[in-house]
């Protein structure tokens, strides 16, 4: 078991591993790619910058910092975060990593996607969370809106509950081998249909599907869909912390884009090092070091 895992290799997971590090606590920092910053042309306005940068060298020169000072940089996504032990489990596709505390520094939420009736239906048949409320359509038909690793990650939690599960790539090429009693819909969604709670889908070509259930996985696990299946408090797919950059939850951090404020690399590293010193004492607390 580790003593810190960090979820997202951007500037805020980046500046957290460095303190980590040099406190000399173990840390893996987990990221599936550069984030945000790899789409940025330019950066100006970020201190110590001579000439403006691009932002995936700035991300690089940040990995090789870390790398050099013995941080454990995995490329993987994350699928999971569960309660293990005395701290938690990370899934990614291959098998889980554990330790005493958890980071979340995965960036800006993605956007929802726009599917007439998604809003509408939230809380009344939609849902972020197949471990938090897989229970609800027990013995009754559900859907996993996704193409990927995620989905068949919410696929796997929902077929020992529900009556029958189906997935819906709302036009994208499958991307996982989803099981084989699990029936995989490519066409788009046209919309969401039903009365005072989900009932269905109907595709773009007419066809309809009777659902009770639609749970989101597209794309990867945000912060707030990681949050969320720990219990912890989640506003507008931001994250609540305290000053001290922790979540309700003992033990679990978000610092960065995923908490929301103000989206700069200045304040994702700002509080990347401060949820990193308050993760370290929590940490020292618990070990009685
Ligand atoms: C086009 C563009 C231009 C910008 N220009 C500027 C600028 O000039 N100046 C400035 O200060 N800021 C700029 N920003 C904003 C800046 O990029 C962000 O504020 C900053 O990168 C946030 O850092 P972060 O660490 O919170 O998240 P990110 O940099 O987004 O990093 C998130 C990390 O989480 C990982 N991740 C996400 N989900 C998972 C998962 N399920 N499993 C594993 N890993 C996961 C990603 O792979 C990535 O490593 C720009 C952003 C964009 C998009």
């Amino acid at each position: 078991m580790d003593d810190i895992i960090i979820v997202g290799s951007g500037p805020a997971g980046i500046s957290a591993s460095l303190y980590i590090k040099r406190a000399g606590l173990s840390v893996k920092l987990i990221g599936k790619d550069g984030g945000s910053l790899e789409k940025a042309d330019k950066i100006q306005n970020y201190f110590g910058l001579e000439k403006a940068m691009s932002g995936s060298e700035l991300i690089q020169i940040g990995l090789r910092q870390a790398k050099e000072l013995g941080v454990e940089h995995i490329t993987e996504e994350v699928l999971d975060i569960s309660y293990a032990d005395e701290g938690f489990e990370v899934a990614v596709k291959n098998g889980s990593y554990k330790a005493l505390a958890v980071l979340l520094a995965t960036g800006a939420a993605r956007k929802a996607p726009r599917i007439e009736g998604l809003r509408q239906f939230e809380g009344m048949g939609v849902s972020y969370c197949a471990v938090c409320d897989g229970f609800f359509y027990r013995g009754k038909e559900v859907a996993v809106l996704g193409h990927s690793e995620y989905a068949l990650h919410e696929v796997k939690e929902l077929l020992p509950i529900a009556s029958k599960v189906s997935v819906l790539t709302n036009g994208m090429a499958p991307d996982a081998e989803f099981p084989e009693n699990v029936k995989v819909y490519t066409s788009k969604i046209k919309r969401l249909f039903g009365s005072e709670t989900l009932e269905g889908a109907e595709f773009a070509d007419g066809e309809m599907l009777n659902f009770s259930g639609l749970f989101i996985a597209v794309g990867s696990a945000a912060a707030g869909d990681l949050a969320r299946k720990l219990g912890a408090n989640v506003v507008d797919n931001k994250i609540e912390v305290n000053n001290d950059m922790e979540t309700n939850i003992p033990g679990l951090y978000a610092a960065g884009d995923c908490t929301g404020g103000i989206m700069q690399v200045s304040t994702a590293v700002a509080e990347g090092a401060k949820a990193a010193l308050n993760a370290i004492d929590y940490v020292r607390k618990k070990k009685k070091v």
